[in-house]
């Protein structure tokens, strides 16, 4: 069933006569629900009309170039019947307007604190919905990732009445199902049979491994059930609702939820959007099931005899310590200079050191040009000073970053504003510019990790709830679980000098460390960063087996606003890898003495 509707010009807010500076769509088109139809220039911005149904486009009676104002018509849209009811009329003016500039009431009648508001623009037109409703609810929480589902427990346990939408069967976003924790899973495994191997130096050998990798991957997913399973539970306790399938915003108060059981129209006082991110790809490449990301490599499938990874980022060089244990012939690529952009030289150079000697290849500032898929393989082709010949691989993962989900759940229609790349302006409360609608977690942009994404969700639901929370972390850690590992948290010593700053570095080289070197190790490092006037650290990096559990106290201590002293006072126990923290910091203090560090010059 179809109906004939006319789509007109919402609510724009107070201009007339505005420009139509693109036409996206023309008769015989047929197209989705928030599809832009035509893009409007005022003095102030730019905006897109999106489409309020799904159908096919009958009559386009608008031209590039003409001026329109709210209430012109812009086409006749044989529409299908179930999304139908999302035109009619727009959200009355004052209600699109007052949602926009801080007018919103929280679920428990709170008044929020708006008090730092993000500067976007306020009349970006929201559509209106008065068809049927099937669920309402004080706080809709849409994805249920680390920022979401944390937000949803939060929310409730404040007394909050929330509905968790989430299109996966299973709770627990990226992180649980197909990035943090079965990547960890997997470089465990790959930590035993590197440390198996290594034992034969001292005098312990093993035989080479056997390795079954339907069992393996087995493992792996009974780790990532075990915890979805407990989240499900979690969910359960709560009294949080679960509402399984794919949802789109129809209007500042209305999600759309559809699976494959139908769909279902969910009112909201508030929302938190936590749809988080999907790995970007490189355009142009072939469709070919040898081309992965990183959801494909954790799924061991196949196992390739030569393997590429394109990006020598975190996520890529974790990919990469798995494979290359798991008896793959592994390469990299990145595009920048470095491994790890973003981190300190001297923090990488132990890893590089380490993977160049069991990798094939490493190739810095090296593109990818072409990839041409082939019988025998995918051959790609390089670009850059210094690229290799073509080569040919097994399998080419790409790991070139991610791209936050802002663009794909109808944001326009809540009056959403969405920024490049998909990501979603907020303020410290992690409001949007429409003040009842809050995002969290990838899709508000870097960095793209867990521990970011479960904070700024209970910030989220407290402000929700219309208790006075800020997101105000001093730092957020990074962390790359590769073999040495690497972290890092606060200010590094390449931003230091960029910035001009007055800092001084203490530093303790683990081959002075007893726990180190038991562990049959020693490339190690530990630093910090202080301000040389307070004597405060305002930085840390760390590079070395467990490196991401050591980083906690750095950030701790830049938390508690800790000197040099106050760690180097600290008791730390022996024989542990913790105590490089202290020494690092007595390194500074120049009070170190299990090593000889010349005195400075006055
Ligand atoms: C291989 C890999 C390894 C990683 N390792 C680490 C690590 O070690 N440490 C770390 O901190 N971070 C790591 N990350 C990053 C981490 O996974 C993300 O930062 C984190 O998951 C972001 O959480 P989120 O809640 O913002 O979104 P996500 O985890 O992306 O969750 C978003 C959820 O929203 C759902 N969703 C999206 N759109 C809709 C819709 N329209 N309707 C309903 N549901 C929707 C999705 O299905 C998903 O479940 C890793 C990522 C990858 C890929």
């Amino acid at each position: 069933m179809t109906d004939l509707i006319e789509v007109k010009v919402p609510d724009i807010g107070d201009f007339a006569d505005v420009d139509v500076i693109e036409v996206h769509v023309k008769a015989g088109d047929v197209i989705a629900a928030e599809d832009s139809l035509i893009t409007l220039e005022t003095e102030k911005a730019a905006m897109d009309v999106p489409s309020p149904a799904a159908g096919r486009v009958e009559e386009m009676l608008i031209n590039m170039g003409d001026k329109v104002s709210e209430g012109s018509l812009i086409l006749k849209l044989a529409a299908e019947s179930d999304s139908a009811e999302a035109t009619n009329e727009q959200e009355p003016a004052e209600e699109a307007a007052g949602q926009a500039s801080g007018d919103a009431t929280g679920a428990d009648g709170a008044k929020p604190d708006n008090q730092d508001q993000p500067s976007a623009p306020a009349a970006i037109p929201a559509a209106g919905y008065d068809g049927d409703v099937h669920m309402e609810t004080g706080l809709l929480v849409l994805g249920a990732g680390p920022g979401g589902y944390t937000a949803a427990f939060r929310a409730a346990d404040l007394g909050m009445d929330v509905i968790l939408v989430e299109r996966w069967p299973s709770l627990g976003g990226v992180c649980l199902n197909v990035g943090c924790i079965p990547s960890k899973a997997l470089l465990h495994a790959a930590k035993v049979i590197d440390e198996a191997e290594s034992m034969g130096e001292f005098g312990v050998k093993f035989t080479a491994p056997e390795i079954d990798t339907d069992k393996l991957r087995g493992w792996k997913q009974s780790v990532v059930d075990r915890l979805t399973g407990g989240l499900a539970g979690l969910a359960k306790q709560r009294k949080v609702k679960v509402v399984q399938g794919t949802g789109t915003f129809l209007s500042p108060h209305h999600v759309r939820v559809k699976s494959d059981s139908g769909s279902q129209v969910i009112a909201f006082k508030q929302c938190i959007i936590a749809a988080g991110s999907e790995p970007a790809m490189i355009p142009g490449l072939p469709d070919d099931p040898r081309i992965i990301d990183s959801t494909g490599a954790l799924e061991l499938e196949d196992m390739p005899e030569r393997m590429l990874v394109v990006g020598g980022g975190i996520i890529g060089l974790e990919m990469a310590t798995v494979y290359d244990a798991l008896g793959v012939k592994v390469s990299v690529v990145e595009l920048t200079k470095n491994l790890v952009p973003g981190c300190d030289p001297d923090l990488v150079r132990p890893l590089e050191k380490r993977i160049k000697g069991r990798y094939e290849a490493i190739y810095k500032g090296i593109g990818v040009s072409a990839v041409e898929a082939q019988t025998d393989g995918l051959k790609v082709s390089f670009s850059g000073d210094g690229a290799p010949e073509p080569q040919v691989y097994g399998k080419v993962l790409i790991a070139v970053g991610r791209s936050a989900n802002g663009g794909k759940i109808g944001a326009e229609l809540a009056g959403v504003k969405v920024g490049e790349r998909g990501i979603i302006p907020v303020d410290k409360q992690m409001r949007t510019n429409v003040p009842h609608i809050f995002a969290i977690g990838d899709i508000v942009g870097q960095p793209m990790l867990a521990h970011k994404a479960t904070h700024e969700g209970k910030v989220a639901a407290e402000a929700a709830a219309g208790e006075k929370a800020y997101f105000d972390a001093r730092v957020i850690p990074g962390v790359a679980y590769t073999d040495p590992e690497i972290a890092w948290t606060g200010v590094t010593e390449t931003d230091a000098k960029a910035q001009g700053l007055d800092f001084g570095v203490g530093k303790f080289p683990w081959a002075a460390s007893g726990r180190s070197l038991s562990v049959g190790r020693d490339e190690g490092m530990t630093k910090l960063i202080f301000d040389n006037k307070t004597k405060k650290v305002i930085g840390a990096g760390i590079v070395g087996p467990n490196a991401g559990e050591l980083i906690a106290e750095a950030c701790l201590a830049i938390e508690m606003g800790c000197d040099a002293a106050d760690i180097g006072l600290t008791v730390h126990p022996h024989p542990t890898l913790s105590e490089t923290v202290a020494m690092a910091a007595e390194a500074f203090e120049g009070t170190l003495t299990d090593l000889y560090i010349p005195k400075r010059k006055k």
